[in-house]
Parts: C-alpha cells; sequence; structure tokens
C-alpha cells in the first residue's frame, strides 16, 4: 500500500463496514494526457474539504461505516491491473460492500464490471462512448470500457450518459452501445435521460462509472481528455440521486492532477464520492 492518508471519515475496519474504498493509481494506456495514477491521492486529500452532513440528504456520512483498503499497486501491464483490482474488489463484493474505486483511468472499471459477473446494469457518465474493441494494442484500454462489459452483460445492460466525442467505427455497428448526448441532455434534462436510461437496461441493480470528463471541462478542466460541451455538474448529483435504490457500485475516474493546478477537479471527484455514499447511506439506514 503506497498512499499516505485515508479517505476522510473511512474509520472502520473490514469486518463492520458497510463501505468499501480503494484507490487504482493506474494510468498506463492513456491516450492523450497520463496523470491519472496521482488521482486517488489528490481526491482523498480533497475529501477532508467538506462538512461530514448532508442536509440535503437528512444525514450524517459517519452513520455509514467506511473502510478504505488504500491503493493497489502501479502495474505496468493491463493485465496486471486486472488481476490486482480483481484481488482487492471480488471479495468486498462478495462480502457485501457497496464498493467505490477511485481511478486511475476509465480502464479499472474492465475488472470492477467483471467481479460483479452478470448480476448489474453498467451505467457510465462520459464524454467518450468507449466502445472500441481495441485500442492502440490492447483490449483492456480506457477506450473499450463499455464494449467489455457489454460482453459479459450483455449490451442492453450498458447505457452511457453525456457523450459526444465518438469514432466512426462505434457508431456503425449492429450492436452499438445505447447512449444518449450531452447535447440531447441539455434539450431534455437529466432527469429524462436518467429514467430512460434506467428504463432501458434490464438489470435491476447499476452501477454507475463515472468518468470525470462527463463534465465540462469549465467544471472539471483536470482530466487527460477535455471535452467542451459537457454535463453540468449539479446535473451529475441529481443522477447519482435518481439512481437511487438501485445503485450497486461507483467508480470516478480519469481525474488527473498534472491538468488540475487548482486542485477543483479533484474537489469535485471527492464531492461525487461522498454523494454516492450518502445515498447509499440513505437506501441501507
Ligand atoms: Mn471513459
Ligand atoms: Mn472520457
Amino acid at each position: 500500500m503506497s498512499y499516505g492518508i485515508s479517505y476522510a471519515g473511512a474509520e472502520s475496519d473490514y469486518d463492520s463496514a458497510d463501505a468499501f474504498i480503494l484507490g487504482i493509481p493506474y494510468d498506463r494506456t492513456s491516450s492523450f494526457k497520463a496523470g491519472a495514477r496521482e488521482a486517488p491521492f489528490h481526491i482523498r486529500r480533497a475529501s477532508y474539504n467538506f462538512e461530514e452532513i448532508h442536509f440535503e440528504h437528512g444525514l450524517d456520512l459517519p452513520s455509514l461505516n467506511i473502510f478504505d483498503q488504500g491503493n493497489c499497486e502501479d502495474f505496468f501491464s493491463p493485465e496486471d491491473m486486472m488481476d490486482e483490482v480483481g484481488f482487492f474488489m471480488a471479495p468486498a463484493i462478495r462480502d457485501g460492500k457497496f464498493t467505490v474505486a477511485i481511478g486511475g483511468e476509465h480502464s479499472v472499471n474492465i475488472p470492477i464490471m467483471r467481479c460483479f459477473g452478470d448480476d448489474v446494469a453498467l451505467l457510465t457518465i462520459d464524454a467518450h462512448l468507449d466502445s472500441r474493441d481495441e485500442y492502440m494494442g490492447t483490449v483492456y484500454s480506457h477506450a473499450c470500457v463499455t464494449r467489455r462489459a457489454a460482453e459479459h452483460l450483455g449490451i442492453d445492460n450498458v447505457f452511457a450518459l453525456g457523450v459526444r466525442s465518438v469514432s466512426r467505427e462505434e457508431l456503425e455497428r449492429d450492436d452499438v452501445v445505447h447512449h444518449i448526448t450531452s447535447f440531447e441532455i441539455k434539450e431534455k434534462g437529466i432527469e429524462w435521460a436518467v429514467r430512460t436510461a434506467l428504463e432501458t437496461v434490464e438489470n435491476e441493480r447499476v452501477y454507475l462509472s463515472l468518468d470525470i470528463d462527463g463534465i465540462d471541462p469549465a467544471f472539471a478542466p483536470g482530466t487527460g481528455t477535455p471535452e467542451p460541451f459537457g454535463l453540468d455538474p449539479m446535473d451529475v448529483k441529481k443522477a447519482i440521486g435518481l439512481i437511487g435504490e438501485r445503485l450497486a457500485g461507483f467508480d470516478v475516474t480519469e481525474v488527473c492532477p498534472p491538468a488540475d493546478p487548482s486542485g477543483i477537479t479533484s474537489v469535485l471527484a471527492a464531492r461525487y464520492i461522498n454523494e454516492a455514499l450518502a445515498v447509499h447511506a440513505r437506501n441501507i439506514i
């Protein structure tokens, strides 16, 4: 474990924990700007910025028992990363913990979804569709996240929100990953978008994978592949609440601290982790 601090409020031991946090400092398949490996440290540090009370949910985060596992190793090969993430995540999921992963790049979601088997649907918030078969020589690239999930969950259990950058290859195939663009969300609203996604997917439980570049770079500039015309940060908060009782797990990925000198992107990422924890707390308490 190479990390300095635990997530704020993560004072539980493993056995009594409701929620399980794992940092995955992996960015070896990054296609544009590397640096996401530094995000777990910066996001944990940003977590100390917040009050413990979530008054809009009517609860205290300390009412939730949170365990922070620390970081897994920063491996070079995606295959090693896959094994390492599975080593920590599989038991936590089996033991019924609500899992929160702090990337790292978006590829860290691939082994997490495998740990869930075929029991959940994957909802992503992302500027990108990430549905390539392979990218830059690996099938475990951050550009292949939804495609890998669709292989074992089925194409009707994968849905992407906020998409505004796709390749022709991803759109010109029979099994296009379900998606709603940021342009449509601007027109029709986040409630419509989340409800459409929740009605489309077949499985009841929904895992939310937040690629921070889904949010507009005006609010989340510190990311490896910034893409204009993104989602409003408040809409993303609302989306987590709308998933509500169906929320099965959460990750936040693609925060790139070297591209985030003010630290505001890490602050936003930490706040979304708190939001997911608060929604989970609301579900179980
Ligand atoms: Mn992504
Ligand atoms: Mn992205």
